[in-house]
């Protein structure tokens, strides 16, 4: 551990101990956030320097700055969890670490380098890991879910990679991104509007996916759906994934599949760890295209059995019916998501510190 880089200016202003317990007994998601943030600043003449971890509080940036004009910005989304010991892990994060500098590559903003990515998270959690909600019990799936981000906040309308650019990480306490648990949503399939084409940024976790798939998640909430589900932008037939969360597809033989990853689908940590804890559940991972075809005719014939979609925030979520232009897509097998639950099951122990780690998969943070 090296979190010494970075210095520490603590805030006069914490959150009194009675006021923070009453927000972490129902954070909600992404509404109430920690005392502290780590900044670290990067300039093209002095790279990366000034480590710190500071207030909360409003950034100043001058009107001009390049992220508000070109939207020059990437993030990240990690969970902290609080185990029964007290102690306080994340997952996998060199895997963030590593899509966070890809994600820097596509959007010509300069690499943090793994050290300090987890490093950042280590220095914040230090300060606040007051804020890390112990779960009541294991029903309980709240943690502190982590923020990275990276913007470019050089003062300057021209069109090129910023000569200056910010990273910082804030946290922000969370119960279960949607309420009810396990509950299976309905999923809008956007036949209009893509998320990704080939050679573009689908691959790269940047605002500008996200600014790119509202105007489909306003059609879906039209629909009465929570998600939108793309296809690929090429031949409008493929399965991509949801705006924020990649798709998987249990079959009655015990085949799992998930589409293949390209550059129009983000390579989602939670997706990796799925085909992983799949074979541990004896099944047989795939990842290949899937077509709409396949979906339809898969779900009418019940060779389907399960679908669901997979993210940090969400965990695993079943997907109970996907709504089309042309009608609705149910499983003609609908069961009770069995699969889908032993995965989550799965995760979740690990993550939680209840079942052993043989994967090295949890890093301390305090
Ligand atoms: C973040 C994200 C995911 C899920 O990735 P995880 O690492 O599992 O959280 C899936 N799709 C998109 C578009 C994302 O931005």
């Amino acid at each position: 551990m090296s979190t010494e880089r970075f210095s520490v200016l603590p805030t006069t202003q914490a959150t009194a101990a009675p006021i923070r317990d009453d927000i972490l007994r129902n954070p909600g998601f992404g509404r109430y956030f920690t005392d502290h943030m780590a900044h670290v600043r990067w300039t093209l003449e002095a790279g990366w320097h000034g480590h710190e971890v500071r207030p909360y509080g409003p950034l100043t940036l001058d009107p001009a700055a390049a992220v508000l004009h070109y939207g020059q910005e990437i993030f990240e989304g990690v969970k902290a969890y609080r185990h029964a010991d007290g102690s306080v892990w994340t997952f996998r994060p060199e895997k963030n670490a590593e899509r966070f500098r890809r994600s820097a590559r596509r959007l010509a903003l300069p690499e943090l380098s793994d050290e300090d990515f987890i490093d950042s998270l280590r220095a914040l959690l230090a300060q606040d890991h007051a804020w890390v909600p112990t779960p009541a019990s294991e029903a309980d799936e709240s943690s502190l879910y982590l923020r990275p981000f990276m913007i470019a906040s050089e003062t300057f309308l021209g069109v090129r990679p910023a000569h200056e650019v910010d990273y910082y990480v804030i946290a922000s306490p969370a119960a279960a991104y949607f309420k009810g648990g396990v509950k299976p949503v309905s999923i809008w399939l956007s036949s209009h509007y893509k998320r990704a084409a080939p050679g573009g940024t689908g691959f790269a976790k940047c605002g500008g996916n996200y600014a790119a798939s509202l105007a489909a998640q306003k059609e879906a909430e039209t629909h009465g759906c929570s998600q939108v589900a793309f296809l690929d932008a090429a031949e409008n037939k493929w399965i991509e994934e949801l705006g924020g969360m990649n798709l998987f597809f249990v079959f009655r033989d015990g085949r799992i599949v998930t589409p293949r990853l390209t550059d129009t689908i983000l390579e989602g940590v939670t997706r990796d760890s799925v085909l992983t804890l799949a074979q541990d559940e004896g099944l047989t991972p795939e990842e290949r295209p899937i077509s709409i075809d396949e979906w339809r005719e898969g779900a009418a014939s019940g060779e389907i059995i399960e679908v669901f979609a997979c993210g940090t925030a969400a965990v695993i979520t079943p997907v109970g019916e996907l709504v089309t232009e042309e009608g609705s897509i149910r499983l003609a097998a609908e069961g009770d998501n069995e699969v889908a639950k032993r995965l989550r099951t799965r995760l979740l122990d690990l993550q939680y510190g209840r079942s052993e780690d043989t994967r090295g998969w949890l890093t301390r943070l305090v």
